[in-house]
């Protein structure tokens, strides 16, 4: 596939290979994008973001509702692209192409309701007679750079409200799972003028770094780890930030929880698309009254799940994104071994694939638990009651979601006021997101929400109009 800068597709002739991390294949080839190629995908944004912010709201939304028609057409190619380039079984490619759809619609929904507000300037001395009122405008040009493991849905939670608050967009998608997103920007380049959405294949460090650097980008809205978030931050000068960044997201489950429906979640929490979710449930923290009963019905669950080639329908996990990070999930996993934790099943790597592996006796201060792991790994810790629950799901720097399980309703809500989190679920995993919910996390986890009509209000700023009538 090839980048798409100011409305023409582009090809090179070095390319960069795309590879399925199921069985080593190429999957395709797309051009190696460099700095220039960045340079003129923000000249092109600038040209045609003076046209778009003068297309009428109503035609902004009646095009995403049509480009909504147009995935909704290739959903079987999207969850193939999807499946293809990140490995994600094709059961869970399917489940992230219904939710882009959502994510679309609830944009070309959202671009008719940017509103202002009356300021009551007579609250001031002075202001008496004096009409204020904003307005939400568009910043302008938006650098989106995406991370690899929902390569659809996260691209559009950016794309979308970007174009329903009439900003143009410069995409980098995962160099590792970009072909989704570049059949994506193809649609959307049907619907709007040149430039208004480009989107660049090459390397973080080359094709971000300028997007992040380059004056003509207004704002960075960047999904991915801790590490690439603090360097975004330190590069992006004056420029608005929405930094949605790494999770090491709890799970407590009470001694009055319904424990096979705390299994059920903390099945889906650990082990969706391998573990590679940033919330997804990195640590299970277990009152010890129900340890028992909770880990021998959850080590049962999980060796239940089929691991293997990730388009077959009845595969639950997966391969890693590559055997580098199935690596040092391995390392990880026999580090805490080396430490004192106990291996109760799974620990075995094959290639890119790691079994579901659920680890016992885990100390709050191993990296296991303090560093997000990216991989089918589930760390048990004991406590004793809801206080020690709590101090160990805050000893932490990430703070993105947590989960708890409880049908005491005191315990839910201390919870929900103690714990350090963007978002504290009760009797759901950390792992649920709805996409108009306000998204994203506090602590080293980011700044900023996403979630659409959050992801506007970032995306707009406000302009005062103040009217005196003579
Ligand atoms: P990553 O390595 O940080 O990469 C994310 C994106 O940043 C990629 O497109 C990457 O380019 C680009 N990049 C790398 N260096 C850059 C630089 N110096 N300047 C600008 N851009 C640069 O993350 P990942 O491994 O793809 O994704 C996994 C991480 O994302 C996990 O930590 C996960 O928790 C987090 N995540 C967070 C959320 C959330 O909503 N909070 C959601 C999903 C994932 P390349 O193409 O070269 O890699």
């Amino acid at each position: 596939m090839n980048m798409l800068i100011n409305g023409k597709q582009i090809a090179k002739s070095e390319k960069i290979e795309i590879i399925n991390p199921a069985n080593n294949e190429i999957v395709d080839t797309v051009p190696h994008g460099n700095r220039t190629d960045a340079k003129k995908a923000i000249e092109s944004a600038n040209k045609a973001k003076r046209q778009l912010k003068d297309v009428p709201s109503h035609i902004i939304s009646e095009n995403l509702y049509e480009i909504h028609e147009e995935i909704l057409k290739n959903s079987k190619t999207f969850a193939k692209l999807i499946t293809l380039d990140c490995g994600k079984p094709i059961k869970n490619s399917k489940e992230e192409v219904k939710r882009s759809l959502q994510t679309i619609l609830l944009s070309a929904e959202e671009a008719k309701r940017i509103y202002g507000e009356t300021i009551p300037l007579d609250a001031c001395a002075g202001g008496e007679n004096i009409i204020g009122f904003t307005k939400k405008i568009p910043l302008g040009v938006i650098g989106a750079i995406t991370p690899f493991n929902f390569p659809l849905n996260l691209v559009i939670h950016k794309i979308a409200p970007a174009i329903a608050a009439k900003n143009v967009v410069v995409l980098k998608p995962s160099i590792k799972a970009p072909l989704a997103a570049l059949k994506l920007a193809e649609i959307i380049d049907t619907y709007f003028e040149a430039g208004v959405i480009n989107a660049i294949t090459g390397f973080g460090r080359e094709v971000g770094d300028e997007i992040v650097k380059n004056p003509g980008v207004d704002k960075i809205s960047f999904t991915g780890s801790v590490e690439t978030g603090l360097n975004i931050s330190k590069n992006a000068g004056m420029k608005k930030l929405t930094l949605e960044l790494g999770g090491n997201d709890p799970l407590i489950i009470l001694e009055d929880a319904d424990i096979d429906k705390a299994v059920d979640a903390a099945v889906t929490g650990s082990y969706s698309n391998a573990g590679q979710v940033c919330i997804g449930v990195k640590r299970i923290i277990l009152d010890g009254k129900i340890a028992d009963e909770f880990t021998d019905k959850f080590v049962k669950a999980t060796l239940k799940l089929n691991v293997g080639d990730p388009m077959d329908i009845k595969t639950d996990v997966g391969p890693l994104i590559d055997e580098s990070a199935a690596i040092e999930i391995e390392n990880k996993v026999n580090t805490a071994i080396n430490e004192g934790a106990e291996l109760l099943c799974g620990g075995k790597r094959d290639g890119t694939f790691y079994t579901p592996t659920v680890l016992d006796n885990v100390k709050s201060n191993m990296n296991i638990v303090q560093e997000e792991t990216f991989g089918p790994i589930s760390p048990l810790i004991h406590v004793n009651g809801i206080d020690e629950a709590i101090k160990v799901a805050n000893d932490t720097k990430y703070g993105l979601q947590a989960g708890i399980f409880t049908c005491n309703i005191n315990n839910a809500l201390k919870a929900a006021q103690e714990i350090d989190a963007g978002s504290v679920l009760i009797n759901k995993p950390s792992t649920y997101r709805a996409d108009n919910m306000p998204f994203g996390g506090c602590k080293m986890s980011g700044m900023g929400k996403e979630g659409i009509k959050y992801a506007v209000e970032d995306m707009t700023k406000i302009k005062l109009v103040i009217l005196n009538p003579i």
